[in-house]
């Protein structure tokens, strides 16, 4: 009688969702844009193995996600836990969350300082925050506060060029550079975990070569805006958008070429169109798995 019960305790575990069973999971905490849609915070991926955490950029609201996150049951999402930080380009959207990351984290007893890596620039944007929160640290260094772990004002930022920027016992993360408008340095990033590899476009236009990051990935997290929302966008935007995003066709079409195991949509420019006739349009282009990604969802 034990036996069995045994047996079946196993059988049941096994027929957890896909994402559930492996060491490593994908977090979307934030599937935003610029625009001010309350149902969706800054752009920010969570790539999770076994308790550790790598983020990607950091958008509004990155540090409340994480903890959202880590009520879900996703203990590496502790905000302590947040220690790793990979941005793909400046804008203001991806990184309006710094701060937080930086200051958040510490005041709650983070061990060690933030480890951030990305293009130029981040250093420079580091230190002025750091600067400008300068009364804030100084109050809570010396005005009360239990010891901290750490002097704030340490960010250890590393300005990266594409290649292996980061290698330990559990990720190898691969820079590459792609094509975002008029911006000198955009990356994505590729995980390659203990068993599986994950690919994160961040925000990048079609001929950003990311089918040759994939190639049968398991994992492609992707940027993408509706056909049809653009086509009623002023002749101005359309042009701005056309140079800095990828369509949905056109991402149908990189993804027929990748052959992810799973698409994941996010950074949706909808617009006035629909999320499910932006699915339509992709699958229009891609008959392999896809989904629209909303903030939390776990892959
Ligand atoms: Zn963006
Ligand atoms: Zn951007």
């Amino acid at each position: 009688m034990m036996k069995s019960l045994v047996v079946l305790a196993a059988a049941v575990a096994l027929t957890a969702s896909p994402s559930m069973q492996g060491r490593s999971r994908v977090v979307v905490l934030g599937t935003g844009t610029p625009n001010a849609d309350p149902d969706r915070f800054g752009p920010a991926v969570a790539v999770v193995v076994d308790d550790a955490s790598y983020l990607v950029d950091f958008g509004v609201g990155v540090v409340r996600r994480a903890a959202a996150a880590e009520r879900a049951g996703i203990v590496a999402l502790e905000a302590t836990h947040l220690t790793h930080a990979f941005a793909t380009h400046l804008h203001s959207d991806h990184t309006l969350g710094f701060a937080d990351l930086m200051l958040t984290p510490w005041i709650l007893e983070r061990r060690a300082p933030l480890e951030v890596y990305g293009p130029r620039g981040l250093k420079s944007m580091a230190t002025h925050l750091v600067a400008a929160y300068a009364a804030d640290i100084r109050v809570r260094s010396t005005g009360g506060e239990p010891a901290h772990q750490y002097d704030a004002r340490r960010v250890n930022v590393h300005e990266i060029e594409p290649g292996v920027v980061l290698r330990d016992a559990r990720v190898t993360v691969t820079a590459f550079a792609v094509k975002h408008g008029a911006w000198p340095q955009a990356f994505g990033y590729r995980f390659q975990t203990p068993d599986r590899t994950i690919v994160i476009s961040g925000d990048a236009g079609p001929d950003s070569g990311i089918e040759a990051q994939c190639q049968r990935c398991d994992v492609l997290v992707h940027e993408v805006y509706s056909e049809a929302g653009f086509a009623r966008r002023p002749p101005e935007w359309q042009a701005y958008h056309a140079r800095y995003h990828t369509s949905s066709r056109q991402l149908g079409a990189i993804a027929a070429r990748a052959r992810p195991r799973l698409l994941v949509l996010y950074h949706q420019l909808i617009w006035s169109s629909t999320e499910e006739e932006l699915l339509k349009e992709v699958r229009s282009a891609y008959d392999g798995e896809v989904v629209s990604a909303h903030d939390l969802d776990v892959f």
